[in-house]
């Protein structure tokens, strides 16, 4: 069995969307995967697909934002996936609006579970990866980190979540272990599609007009950021670490 095989690997917000793609790329990588969301039965899919194929996967309820709700899920997966070793901050939530309509509400739900679930997520791991001695972190950021209008909370989180990336690069390094970023650009998934709605277009045509504006002419899919993390945790990676990498069909949000 190589190395990799004996990794286990926790991917946050993974019950649809990017997550849902990450964990089924990481599984085809040979990590055992913990695939890790608000509901456990929403999992379900997601596990069954990666143990159709061959793979071994577990469904974890857990609120990221929720400090004793995160050690008992990482003392779960470590229990029955082994210790865990990758980690992909990816759970997010949108609470859009403009400045002077955005609500306390909007932007404390939004900062905790990016920021505080992140690290909550990154703190409860990290030991299991010095131990090791090896050990990934990937977490999810946005071309919204650049600026967005309508989106004060989501890119001051976004944005956040850079700088507590480079700080583990700096701190964890010496430990085998690497953080880096993705920040993607627009992906299809429920996320957007909730965008279209609010804007009061079909998603398809909020897509094409999106498309237009992207130098490679197309939208982003789950898989585009899937194959991102796939390398960014992988052993070639190892010497790339507290960088941010824009998937997002071009240079520009
Ligand atoms: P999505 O389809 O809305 O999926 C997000 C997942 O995170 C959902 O399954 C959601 O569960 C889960 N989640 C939310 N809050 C959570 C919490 N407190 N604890 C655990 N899980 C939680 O979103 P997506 O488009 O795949 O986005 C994934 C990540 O990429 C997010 O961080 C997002 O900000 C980022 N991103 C997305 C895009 C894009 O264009 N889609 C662009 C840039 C960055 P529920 O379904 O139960 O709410």
């Amino acid at each position: 069995m190589s190395a990799q095989l004996e990794r286990t690997a926790i991917v946050t917000g993974a019950a649809r969307g990017i997550g849902a793609a990450t964990a089924k790329q990481l599984a085809q990588d040979g990590f055992a995967v913990a695939v890790l969301d608000l509901d456990e039965q929403a999992c379900a899919p997601v596990v069954d697909e990666i143990t159709a194929a061959g793979g071994q996967a577990l469904a974890v309820g857990a609120d990221v934002s929720d400090e004793q709700a995160v050690t008992d899920a990482v003392a779960a997966v470590a229990g029955r996936l082994g210790d865990p070793t990758v980690l992909v901050n990816n759970a997010g939530i949108t609470r859009d609006n403009l400045l002077h309509k955005m609500s306390v509400d909007d932007w404390d739900a939004v900062t905790k579970v990016h920021l505080r679930g992140a690290f909550l997520m990154g703190r409860a791991v990290q030991k299991f990866m010095a131990s090791t001695g090896w050990g990934r972190i990937v977490n999810i950021s946005s071309t919204s980190a650049l600026g967005n209008r309508g989106q004060a909370n989501y890119s001051a989180a976004k944005a956040g979540l850079q700088g507590f990336t480079k700080t583990l690069a700096l701190e964890l390094g010496r430990f085998g272990v690497t953080a880096n970023a993705i920040a993607p650009g627009f992906i299809e998934t429920d996320m957007t599609a909730a965008t279209a709605a609010r804007l009061g277009m079909e998603f398809e045509d909020f897509i094409d007009a999106v498309a237009g504006q992207i130098p490679v002419q197309r939208t982003g899919r789950p898989d585009d950021i899937a194959h991102a993390v796939s390398y960014l945790v992988s052993e070639r990676a190892g010497f790339v670490s507290g960088q941010v990498l824009y998937v997002a069909g071009g240079p520009h949000a």
